[in-house]
């Protein structure tokens, strides 16, 4: 498989791609810009001169360099699933949408599947189209 095909299908929120990707060791763009992110790893030690301190268990953080992103965890793994897993962007087809409603009636008038997000507005939508307003309906097992 593409690299490129498996951050792809990552950002799209295949979770088993984020987790390809964690395993790889591939940080995927920022979620909020689209930038590279800097991972920086601080492995665990201890502190020699601040005795009184606790060891140091190790740390990986994440940043954007363009924004204010920043993500965390305490290995670069971690941190990794942590940045890495992200739902999928609010992009879907209407048919998936919670907006879409099934089959309405009006008057004589029948129409397809209709977009209720803006409830003075109807309008037929085609259900394998796209549109800004996604908004996923409820996942089962989420
Ligand atoms: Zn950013």
């Amino acid at each position: 498989m593409e690299l490129s095909d498996l951050k792809r299908r990552a950002l799209l929120g295949d979770r088993q791609a984020q987790e390809e990707c964690t395993r790889q060791g591939i940080a995927l763009p920022c979620p909020c810009c689209g930038s590279d992110v800097i991972v920086n790893e601080i492995p665990p030690h201890k502190h020699t001169l601040a005795t009184f301190m606790p060891d140091y268990e190790g740390g990986c953080f994440i940043e954007c360099p363009s924004c204010n992103y920043a993500n965390c965890g305490k290995t670069k793994h971690e941190a990794l699933m942590n940045h890495n897993r992200r739902p999928a962007p609010p992009i879907g087809r209407c048919k998936d949408c919670a907006h879409s409603s099934p089959r309405m009636v009006m008057g004589n008038k029948t129409y397809g599947k209709v977009c209720k997000i803006d409830p003075y507005l109807v309008h037929e939508v085609n259900p394998d189209g796209y549109c800004d307003g996604f908004k996923p309906k409820e996942a089962p097992n989420d």
